[in-house]
């Protein structure tokens, strides 16, 4: 044979999510036999639910500030990020006619807003090179001879490849595919694994069923959040949340969910503070707060001197208690530009954006070989990294099936058949 030319060798990817689908890509561009297998009956099917959300496919930060979104994750992020990050991203979408868009908090979308239209032309391109899918193919394991194992609707299949990618994804929404049941199959291999732990998730706390009737659902915002890092650092942010019947949830929950999480793991407790005036200072507050209230309801007050109603009104009788207008002034104050919310657990992992923990970055080499089953490489949201929304997920999951993918072509240009 000529030396110059590749021998073709069976590549197997488990999982047709965003990172598989990427390794796979990259695989058959190097002319190896790729089969993709998928639990569920069709690809992509987390990646078509966060198209329900406007699909923030990556985010337009400069590209440092993106890396340390990755947390005590970055420096290995990082490195997949050098060989694809939001700009390449961006640029591979439009490889697909697709065009994208950044939002005004710098967030990149797809025109159009959809992940269907890229996820089905995806597959068909891959598909036209020479991908196979093999849909309703759970893996379980590895038999005795070391053959992948899947249960399918004709019974259990087994499989050998020359290299093997799992994509499997986090343990998040499990019924569109991805439940972690890897874990365990891996860890019997000795795989190290850090503990599946939700992460992008609201936390509940302990509303009353008064204000929980009315307010679930309504957006808080603007607020400011004020809570402390698990490094003991105060920590602020601007942006908006959602009360939801059992706590609150959105954007800018998910942006303290980890150190909130961590914290409560640690302390049993974790208190966030909110500035539901943030365009006001604390004097301006205070002097408004004590002009008098010429036999107005304190409700009243609160709305005509500080434009304060709705939810956030109820927010503040949520926590000071109906007799809030009896309260001292300072302490009304107080309370409104550091509303304390006392956060009791996160929600569970079924139902949060995603999940943090899952195979250790110190299990795989840095082609994401894992050290301790050569030939088989992992990526995407099964790996234990995480970061808040605002594309960083996809991003990440994208630039390591990419990273996985090469490193099997580079694995099998090193390996005999
Ligand atoms: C509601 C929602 C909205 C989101 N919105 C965004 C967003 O706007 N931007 C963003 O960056 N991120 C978003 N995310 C997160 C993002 O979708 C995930 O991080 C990403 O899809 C993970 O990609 P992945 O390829 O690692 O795994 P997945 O997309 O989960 O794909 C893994 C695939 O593996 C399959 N699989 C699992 N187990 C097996 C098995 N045993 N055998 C065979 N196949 C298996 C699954 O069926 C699945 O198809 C959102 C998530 C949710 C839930």
């Amino acid at each position: 044979m000529d030396e110059a030319v590749p021998a073709m060798r069976r590549v197997a990817i488990i999982g047709g999510g965003p990172a598989g689908l990427m390794a796979a890509e990259t695989v058959r561009a190097a002319g190896h036999a790729v089969d993709v297998y998928e639990a569920k009956g069709s690809p992509g099917r987390k990646f078509l639910i966060a198209g329900k959300g406007g699909l923030n496919l990556t985010h337009s930060d400069p590209l440092d500030v993106f890396v340390a979104r990755y947390r005590e994750g970055a420096a290995e992020v990082g490195a997949w990020l050098a060989d694809f990050d939001g700009p390449a991203l961006r640029a591979w979408a439009q490889g697909f006619g697709i065009d994208t868009y950044v939002g005004s908090s710098g967030r990149v979308f797809p025109m159009d807003r959809k992940a269907a239209p890229l996820l089905r032309g995806w597959v068909r391109r891959l598909k036209e090179s020479g991908v196979r899918f093999h849909v309703q193919h759970r893996w379980t394991g590895w038999d005795a001879d070391g053959a992948l194992q899947f249960n399918t609707p004709d019974g259990v299949a087994r499989v050998q490849a020359d290299a093997v990618v799992l994509a499997m994804g986090g343990g998040s929404w499990p019924e569109l595919g991805s439940d972690a049941a890897w874990v365990a199959p891996l860890a019997a291999r000795g795989v190290e694994i850090a503990p599946i732990k939700p992460a992008n998730c609201g936390f509940d706390i302990a509303w009353t069923p008064y204000f929980r009737e009315r307010q679930a659902g309504a957006p808080l915002k603007p607020v400011v959040a004020h809570w402390t890092a698990l490094d003991g650092q105060p920590r602020s942010q601007q942006g908006e949340c959602v009360i939801s019947a059992d706590g609150i949830e959105g954007s800018l929950v998910y942006a303290m969910a980890a150190d909130l999480r961590d914290s409560l793991a640690r302390d049993g407790e974790v208190v966030v503070q909110l500035d539901l005036l943030p365009g006001q200072s604390d004097a301006q507050v205070l002097e408004k707060l004590r002009k008098p209230r010429q036999g107005r309801s304190f409700g009243e007050h609160l709305r005509r001197q500080l434009g304060l109603g709705g939810v956030k009104s109820a927010l503040l009788f949520e926590v000071l208690g109906r007799q809030a207008g009896d309260l001292p002034a300072e302490s009304v104050a107080t309370a409104l530009k550091r509303l304390p919310l006392s956060l009791l657990r996160p929600r569970p992992i079924a139902e949060v954006i995603s999940t943090a923990g899952g195979v250790r970055l110190e299990a795989l080499d840095p082609q994401l070989m894992l050290r301790a089953m050569p030939g088989t490489f992992c990526a995407g949201e099964m790996l234990d990294w995480e970061a808040p929304t605002g594309g960083y997920l996809l991003t990440a999951c994208f630039a390591s099936g990419l990273r996985a993918g090469r490193g099997v072509i580079d694995h099998l240009s090193r390996v005999q058949p």
